[in-house]
């Protein structure tokens, strides 16, 4: 079935399940490509490059930076982190749809941008974003809690970022409450096959 390229952006803040739902996404769309960041980091762990991260060096991240190769990005820590505009085109090309996920403040970058685009651009014309939300804040409290894995400080500073988070929610064109896992990721294919015309 011939569909609608997509060029999806989401946001949620950490506990959201967010991940999960882009990794449901990705098992059963096998249309979707998932975007992959450049960063100058140095790769931790098991990290590989071009699966984790295009790991680059700050001298060639700088000349991608001059040639404009980036739809954003970002100095975090003294590294940089960006999204590469070129394999998000070669998808959508191919009639494929990306999916990017990236912060609140990156994501209004790519809004930003993307605005800028011309009108028929695939990019424009299949762009997108969807902001992963919270029960409520309670329930937020609760799974991270649950987790298992933060601290309590770490908990207080994620749930004071959700909150810096969910103010932007309204400069979203969608957003998707995650109370349960199953219904949230119906509402996203519901989401994603309407828009791609999948119907
Ligand atoms: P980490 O070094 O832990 O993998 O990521 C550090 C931060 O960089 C995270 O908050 C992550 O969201 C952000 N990040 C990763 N990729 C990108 C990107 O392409 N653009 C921007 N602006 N931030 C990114």
């Amino acid at each position: 079935m011939k569909t609608k390229p997509l060029f999806i952006v989401m946001s949620a803040p950490s506990g959201c399940g967010k991940s999960t739902l882009i990794d449901m996404l990705l098992q059963e769309y096998h249309d979707i490509v998932y975007s992959i960041s450049c960063t100058t980091r140095e790769p931790r762990g098991e990290e590989e490059d071009g699966i984790d991260y295009h790991f680059k060096t700050k001298e060639r991240f700088e000349e991608l930076i001059a040639e404009d190769a980036f739809i954003e990005y970002a100095k975090v820590h003294d590294n940089y982190y960006g999204t590469l505009k070129a394999p998000i085109e070669e998808v959508l090309a191919e009639g494929n749809s990306m999916i990017l996920d990236i912060d609140v403040q990156g994501a209004a970058k790519v809004r930003e941008r993307v605005r800028s685009l011309p009108d028929g651009d695939l990019l424009k014309a299949g762009y997108v974003d969807i902001f992963v939300m919270p029960p409520s804040m309670e329930e937020l409290r609760r799974r991270l809690e649950g987790r298992g894995t933060d601290s309590r400080e770490s908990i207080e500073r994620r749930l004071a970022n959700a909150e810096g988070e969910i103010a932007h929610a309204d400069e979203y064109m969608f957003k998707v409450v995650n109370d349960e896992l199953s219904v949230a990721y119906k509402r996203l294919c519901d989401l994603v096959d309407a828009l791609s015309g999948r119907m």
